[in-house]
């Protein structure tokens, strides 16, 4: 199977061998092992911005959505080994003390609205029309079908925001058009200062529907971030100048 080969995550291998998906196409082949910090290219890369000219029907959106849940999954297993790895330190020093051992820590109910805090991604897809962030995250929810944990939320424009801003608490990818997702991000139910990897999907449509300006500021919000990845059918000129404005000179990636 190509996708083992390409290092991914058994998670993600075991969904794109539900989904029949037997070998990559050529847009994830050249993009995935660029975007993969673990693969020998991504850690000669280290995290570099990547402009990828693709077509609707390449397999362009697993090209990203694939080494960003990889990277995902890998933080959230580091996370959960330092949690369990704590505890049990804890565990032995109060044994040791003869101390009660102490309880673990329980879950607190995110839909609770006493509970709510404002959504941190770690990964934000944006998408310039709501029928394609709905694709998107539709793929993406697929993707995650093996992924214990690991929670994908939708935002676009013209949805309940009561519904939306449920399903955003705890939410690890987030795929939204540019609109809806300031209107949350300016509420405060949406904070974007943990996000590591920014996708730009059809950089070409987002222009042609006025979304440049949009773009800039999201960037802005998310300026610490590692990896940004931009998806255009053309690298015409004025894609090339939003390709300015949101990344640091990028890698192109022609199939
Ligand atoms: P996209 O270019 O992302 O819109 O993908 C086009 C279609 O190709 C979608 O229906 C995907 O489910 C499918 N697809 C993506 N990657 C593969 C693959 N490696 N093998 C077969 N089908 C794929």
């Amino acid at each position: 199977n190509g996708f083992v080969e390409l290092g991914l995550a058994r998670e993600l291998v075991m969904a794109v061998k539900d989904l029949g998906y037997t070998q990559p196409t050529t847009v994830q082949m050249k993009t995935i092992p660029l975007a993969l910090p673990s693969t020998v290219e991504g850690q000669k890369a280290g995290y570099i911005d990547l402009m990828v000219s693709s077509q609707t029907g390449s397999g362009k959106t697993a090209a990203f959505l694939l080494p960003v849940l990889h990277t995902l999954l890998a933080q959230q297993a580091a996370a959960e080994t330092a949690e369990r790895e704590e505890f049990e330190a804890a565990t032995a020093a109060a044994l040791a003390a003869g101390q009660p051992a102490p309880k673990r820590p329980k879950r607190k109910d995110p839909t609770s609205q006493r509970n709510f805090k404002a959504a941190t991604p770690g990964a934000l897809i944006v998408c310039p029309t709501r029928e394609l962030a709905q694709q998107v995250a539709h793929d993406a929810i697929d993707l995650v079908q093996h992924c214990r944990g690991l929670r994908v939320a939708n935002i676009v424009g013209g949805m309940p925001y009561q519904l939306q801003i449920a399903k955003l608490q705890n939410a690890d990818l987030v795929v939204a058009t540019p609109g809806r997702l300031l209107d949350l991000q300016r509420s405060q139910q949406i904070k974007l200062d943990q996000v590591q990897f920014l996708v730009v999907d059809e950089a070409d449509r987002m222009l042609d529907l006025g979304f440049s300006d949009d773009l800039a500021e999201i960037n802005q919000l998310t300026i610490d971030r590692k990896q940004t990845m931009m998806f255009s059918a053309t690298f015409a000129p004025r894609i090339q100048q939003l390709a300015a404005r949101v990344m640091r000179e990028p890698q192109r990636v022609t199939i």
